[in-house]
């Protein structure tokens, strides 16, 4: 599906384009260009059998189809037409993730409405009153509504996707089961002013942003790694480098861990450029959506603030990529289209002339090694702002606290959690496990609830007082009877999550304010973002929460962090375990002491001697890295190699494992480029939503091209029922 050389760059009326649909077909469709002509790059509706699609004009039409039987365009849309760039990065992007360009378009058009003329629109939402008479129909709208919560749609879009007519909807909201509201036509975003006073930077804070302001200002293409501890100011630091974007009249995308997107933060945005800017995350409405789709393809937002999808928006004149916290794992997609928000970053920027950040206190190995070998920039922020310093790193040894079953906080550390207490300050409790336990077992036989679908033990989760499956979401009511045996009262819950340590730590301090924080206990990611900010306010003595408090929350009166169980992330054999876990563990400890408290970070672990628990409380990282680094090169694994994760999965198993292994044995075009490939092997988690899965690994050397290998590799065979083969480059994740 590449686009013609020489397409040329407009098509009069009737002329033979190629046309780009998000459906889900392996080629371009051939229509005439419609009354009164149309740009390459426009956005087009067209007929698709009895239906109307959205399309991008892509080249010239093939001319392969009979040309009687070439449909024409209905018409051109009322949006920006799709720039040369764009294009190029999408059909970038879909080669380096061998994805069908299909699926890049629908990532690239995510918002409803696109075609709709700008002006007052009457949206829908679910009405307070039940339909007199429910048919099909009438369910499939309602089923609607009650599936994207509170999106709002226009009729029409309502209409569409539940399926019906019009006319369906038009009687639910006269029953008042649907109800119909006027919403302004799309704004634009207010102006940014960047000459408003930045804060008065230390000096190694004002060389890094005077480098950033100078490298976007050139208008070329380069990646930067920053890197500083928490708190040193790194935010402080790619707010110039926006208003040097800004400044130049291009526009600026903030990339951020979803639940990083603070209130906090937008508050830091206004007050720097005086108004807020886009935002562009899960949470948006539709007709926000909409807004920012659009004024971003007409220059009218420039700085859009956003988790990883909001790199696929229509920028115009795209200056600055900021990737923060560049090493979290959210960056990678991990559904649908495979990709690293990361990667993607640096791929959109080096087409359009753009710079990037890329932000952290524990860069990935990645970042690490690109600027080693001098293909990124390196810029260190050295010491925290103002008074804070870095946190004091201890390790409790578990295997000295002797604690009684069903007990995780040794003696030590709830000593120390008195003291801050005592003291008038914050102390945290950090476990990486949601729920309440994460096995329950059946006291009279010794069966583990598991989910139906999964290969996965359920999950107790009290609040909700059901068993949840982490795989699948599934859930179920907690058993009183054994569903093995059928004993009655047996069932007891296995070891801690962080529920369960709340409740312990309300034993052990009666009186003290604890808030547990954990994703299901608070309904939406905003709730759980106003709780955090009551927290931060100092609405508690004592908090307990996985990874979610680890991402981006400034405590300020928090000077204690205890690690309940350091060792979790080392079991598996995932090649980015050490990794990770020094990187959680610093991210966790350096939530502790951000004011002019110094901070206290207390590690429990079973093996205080491990090479990583020991490299965590090193004060020089670059150890670390090495080590890490000189591991993966002898293993020639990423990124010292080039590395694919095949994924094989349908609904019956010998299937699954004939196409596997029949795959396997087709290996010639992944020879011929010296790759290597390991398994089949059944996944470590074996079955989800009962699919079986089978895994392959595919290794390379770093010249390869695999890309083009994988892809004559998978075009020999053909997936029959409900098979499914997904290639996963550079896979982070191995389950
Ligand atoms: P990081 O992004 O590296 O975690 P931040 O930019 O969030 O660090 O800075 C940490 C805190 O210190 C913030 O509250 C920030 O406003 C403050 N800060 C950082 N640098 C300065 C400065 N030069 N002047 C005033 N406050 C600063
Ligand atoms: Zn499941």
């Amino acid at each position: 599906m590449r686009q013609s050389q020489t397409a040329p760059e407009y098509f009069d009326e009737g002329a033979l384009i190629g046309v780009l649909t998000a459906e889900p077909l392996d080629r371009m469709l051939d229509y005439k260009a419609p009354e009164g002509g149309c740009h390459l790059g426009a956005f087009v509706e067209v007929p698709l059998g009895p239906r109307k699609v959205i399309g991008v004009v892509w080249g010239a039409g093939k001319g392969d189809w009979d040309i009687t039987k070439v449909r024409a365009a209905y018409r051109v849309l009322d949006a920006a037409p799709m720039r040369l760039e764009m294009r190029d990065f999408l059909r970038r992007s879909a080669d380096y993730t061998l994805t069908p360009m299909n699926a890049m378009l629908r990532l690239a058009t995510r918002a409803p409405g696109l075609g709709d003329p700008p002006s007052m629109r009457k949206i829908h939402r679910r009405g307070p009153s039940e339909p007199e008479r429910m048919t099909d129909a009438r369910q499939k709208v309602l089923n609607t509504l009650a599936e994207y919560g509170d999106l709002s749609f226009t009729l029409k879009e309502l209409a569409e996707l539940a399926g019906v007519t019009t006319s369906v909807v038009k009687g639910l909201v006269e029953q008042g089961a649907v109800a119909e509201e006027d919403s302004p036509r799309d704004l634009p975003f207010p102006r940014l002013d960047p000459s408003l006073p930045s804060k008065e930077l230390t000096e190694d804070q004002a060389m890094a942003s005077a480098y950033l302001a100078d490298a976007v200002q050139s208008g070329n293409y380069g990646t930067t790694l920053l890197r500083g501890v928490t708190g040193s100011g790194k935010t402080e630091v790619y707010l110039e480098a926006v208003a040097a974007a800004l400044r130049a009249g291009r526009q600026a995308l903030v990339l951020l861990p979803e639940i990083a997107l603070t209130a906090e933060f937008l508050k830091r945005v206004q007050e720097r450029f005086g108004h807020r800017p886009a935002e562009w995350h899960s949470g948006a409405t539709m007709t926000e959506r909409r807004r920012i789709w659009r004024m971003i393809g007409q220059g009218q937002a420039q700085l859009v603030i956003g988790a990883r999808s909001a790199l696929f928006l229509p920028y115009q004149n795209l200056g600055l990529i900021v990737v923060d916290e560049e090493h979290d794992t959210s960056y990678k997609q991990e559904e649908g289209v495979l990709y690293s928000a990361r990667d993607m970053a640096v791929l959109r920027a080096s087409i359009c002339g753009a710079h990037v950040v890329l932000a952290s206190a524990t860069p990935s190995l990645e970042s690490w090694a690109n600027a080693e070998s001098g293909k990124y920039k390196r810029l260190e922020l050295t010491s925290r702002f103002g008074p804070a310093v870095m946190p004091t790193m201890k390790t409790i040894d578990m295997r000295d606290a002797k604690l009684p079953a069903n007990r995780w906080v040794s003696e030590v550390l709830k000593s120390e959690v008195q003291k801050r207490i005592d003291a008038g300050e914050q102390a945290m409790l950090f476990i990486n496990r949601r729920g309440y336990a994460p096995i329950t077992l059946c006291r009279a036989c010794g069966h583990q609830v598991g989910c139906d679908d999964c290969d996965a033990r359920m999950v107790e989760h009290r609040f909700q007082n059901r068993l949840v499956c982490h795989q699948c979401g599934e859930s179920k009511e907690m058993p009183t009877k054994c569903p093995s045996c059928d004993a009655e009262g047996r069932m007891a819950p296995v070891g801690p999550g962080v529920e369960r340590l709340g409740e312990e730590a309300a034993v052990l301090f009666p009186d003290a304010r604890i808030a547990t924080l954990s994703s299901d206990m608070y309904g939406s990611a905003r709730a759980l973002k106003a709780e955090i900010e009551a927290i931060a306010a100092g609405g508690a003595d004592i908090v307990i929460g996985t990874q979610l408090v680890a991402k981006g929350h400034n405590f300020p009166n928090l000077t204690l962090v205890g690690v309940i169980d350091a060792d979790l992330g080392l079991q598996g054999s995932d090649l980015r375990a050490a990794e990770r876990t020094f990187q959680l563990m610093r991210q966790v400890a350096g939530r502790a002491g951000r004011a002019e408290k110094p901070g206290t970070a207390m590690l429990q672990t079973y093996q205080p001697e491990h090479p990583v628990i020991r490299s965590i409380l090193e004060v020089d990282e670059e150890g670390f890295w090495r080590a890490q680094a000189a591991e993966r090169k002898a293993a020639g694994v990423p990124p010292y190699g080039r590395m694919a994760g095949i994924i094989v999965s349908g609904t019956d198993l010998p299937q699954v494992f004939d196409l596997a292994n029949h795959l396997a044995r087709m290996d010639g075009p992944l020879r011929a480029v010296g790759a290597q490939i390991f398994g089949p092997a059944p996944a470590p988690i074996a079955r989800v939503r009962g699919r079986h899965r089978v895994r392959m690994l595919v290794k390379a050397d770093k010249t390869v091209a695999l890309q083009g290998a994988l892809s004559r590799w998978a075009a020999q065979v053909k997936l029959k029922g409900d098979l499914k083969l997904a290639i996963d480059i550079d896979p982070q994740n191995f389950y």
